[in-house]
């Protein structure tokens, strides 16, 4: 499917192709013949290009090759996924799914046009209707086209909870000598989101959040910062593969920061129309170029909903120019 030919500029490569979930327009790894360090060759071609093989991706290049296009996609991870791959799953779509009607819901896609569109929700009533009315239309289509491609959904209701946080990142006070901070107000905020304490002990009791399910227990947290300090000594992180763990934690006082790591929603990006072509700075298509997924604005709704819908129609889009 992918004809090999002269070396492509990146301009060509524009031409007609497809940025899913990233908006990127380079192919790492295509570098090839006698390309000189650093520099990037694009010498294959395809209809349709897509950049990260994630919940966008993924359902794009599907749509473009059942199209009948040809597709690379790319990814910038050593394997495919992306944020899909630690998710819990969940794919809230509706509108009349044939799920829904086995078990008698009544739905349909005004119904689900009003949800985000009701101006006593502040998370969407600034979103773009035109992407909130496409989105609510091909509800359905996408939830047939998940499993028509192998997506099962469970008849049970979900019983995980996510399992995205709160993180916390426990350090000592040689760390924060090392690193030259001041953990005082208004550096930090106490009020459960930083702690400090004598003792890991003490320090496991003091972590109260909001987000906190369930209380840090003494014991674990004990047991997590020793067998830490004993990857110190080996220099070896058996569990999680850290390069060179280097510091021990063990000099008082000891501190718990809240950390978030992990990037859910970005709830901002480029601006798409409902076939999601790029929409440059002065109002007009950006010929070529498509977005969905996290990197495309307009409409900051959470996670697989949004995105598998829009990397369908992004998919299709490409494929049908
Ligand atoms: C812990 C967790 C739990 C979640 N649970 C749910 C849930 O239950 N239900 C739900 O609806 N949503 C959930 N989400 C959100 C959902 O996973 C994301 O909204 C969704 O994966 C976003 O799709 P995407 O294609 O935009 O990005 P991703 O799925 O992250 O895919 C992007 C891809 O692009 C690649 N990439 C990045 N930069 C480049 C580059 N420069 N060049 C090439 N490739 C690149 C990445 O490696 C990645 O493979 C969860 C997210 C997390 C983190």
């Amino acid at each position: 499917m992918n004809k090999k030919a002269p070396a492509v500029n990146r301009r060509d490569f524009l031409k007609k192709s497809t940025a899913i979930g990233v908006g990127a327009t380079a192919a790492p790894g295509q570098d090839r013949g006698g390309a000189r360090a650093g520099e990037i060759r694009f010498d294959q071609v395809a209809d349709v290009v897509i950049a990260g093989a994630g919940a966008a991706g993924l359902p794009a290049a599907i749509m473009a090759r059942n199209q009948g296009a040809s597709v690379i996609v790319i990814d910038a991870n050593h394997d495919i996924g992306g944020h899909a791959m630690l998710s819990g799953g969940r794919i809230p779509l509706g509108g009349g799914t044939s799920l829904q009607k086995k078990y008698g819901i009544a739905d349909s896609a005004d119904q689900v046009y009003l949800d985000p569109t009701n101006h006593r929700n502040p998370e969407f009533r600034h979103a773009d209707r035109d992407l909130v009315r496409v989105w609510a239309d091909e509800n359905v289509a996408t939830f047939e086209f998940l499993i028509e491609n192998g997506v099962v959904f469970n008849d049970e209701p979900p019983s995980i909870v996510n399992g995205g946080g709160p993180i916390w990142a426990i350090f000592d006070s040689d760390a924060v000598k090392r690193e030259g901070w001041d953990p005082n107000p208004p550096n930090v905020d106490p009020r459960g989101w930083f702690f400090a304490a004598e003792t890991i002990t003490e320090l496991a009791g003091k972590i109260v959040n909001q987000y906190q399910s369930q209380p840090i227990a003494a014991g674990v947290l004990e047991t997590t910062v020793a067998k830490y300090n004993s990857f110190v000594e080996v220099q070896k992180d058996s569990d999680f593969g850290k390069p060179m763990p280097k510091y021990p934690i063990k000099s008082p006082p000891f501190y718990a920061a809240w950390s978030t790591p992990i990037l859910h929603d970005t709830l901002t990006g480029l601006k798409i129309n409902r076939k999601c072509q790029v929409i440059d700075v002065h109002g007009q298509v950006i010929p070529g170029l498509y977005c969905a997924g996290e990197s495309a604005g307009g409409f900051a709704l959470h996670g697989f909903p949004r995105v598998t819908v829009f990397g369908r129609i992004a998919g299709r889009e490409a494929a049908s120019v």
